[in-house]
């Protein structure tokens, strides 16, 4: 695999949130969103085998937990991708996936937890979401609205009525986009949009769904890479 970097870290989102993690980034992605903060792997990273992977992984975490794919859109590498996940389930680990939901989910093994994003129309991606990956989800997976805007908000609200993603078990996230370029303090003059007022705006429409923040945003200086 196309591999960025392999670092141990707390895991900064979804219900997992604080958690120890290994990270495993590869390398590339497709889509452009507009406030990414990982445009460093679109090119490059370092041809590693699985073997080379999962050994990194054991030496991070020999005691098992929590190891997430990540990227970049890891699923662009899906054949290599899906053998990992199943070596590293075997080896005992907790597996989460974040993928960006545009490429097709059904080869993923079902233990793995997938955190899945809906990208809005503010990201600049808004559409790319294969709507056949909502047969895919298991209650153990999360699907994940990144809002910069009221119209992102709105256009997820509606996407969680209309799918009826409340009733599906899985879990729903919203969380407010952070800008690409913060930098110095650690706080959420960085969110583009004020998590107050999403959290407001969800209690008013009596949204079932979790208000995440990027913890790892406001632990450590947030244009640090590696965390
Ligand atoms: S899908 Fe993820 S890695 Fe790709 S551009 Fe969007 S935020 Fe960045």
């Amino acid at each position: 695999m196309q591999i960025i970097e392999i670092y141990k870290s707390l895991q900064g989102e979804s219900s997992y949130a604080g958690l120890p993690c290994v990270f495993v980034r590869a390398a590339g992605c497709n889509l452009r969103c507009v406030w990414c903060d990982s445009e460093y792997t679109f090119k490059g990273g370092k041809c590693m085998t699985l073997d080379e992977i999962e050994s990194e992984v054991r030496r991070l975490s020999p005691d098992g937990g929590l190891v997430e794919i990540t990227g970049g859109e890891p699923m662009l590498q899906e054949a290599q991708v899906v053998e990992l996940m199943d070596r590293l389930l075997a080896a005992g680990y907790t597996v989460l996936l974040e993928t960006s939901g545009e490429r097709l989910l059904d080869k993923v093994p079902k233990p793995v937890v997938k955190v899945v994003d809906v990208k809005c129309p503010n990201s600049g991606e808004g559409g790319t979401f294969r709507v056949e990956n909502l047969q895919h989800l298991t209650p153990r997976d999360e699907v994940k609205f990144v809002i910069a805007s009221r119209t992102d908000y709105e256009f997820a609200r509606e996407f969680i009525r209309e799918h009826g993603l409340n009733g599906k078990g899985s879990s729903v996230i919203l969380s407010p986009a952070f800008r690409k370029d913060a930098s110095g303090s650690r706080d959420t003059s960085h969110c583009m949009l004020d998590p107050c007022d999403l959290a407001e705006w969800m209690l008013a429409d009596g949204l079932n769904a979790r208000l995440g923040l990027q913890i790892h945003k406001f632990i450590w200086e947030p244009s640090l890479k590696g965390v």
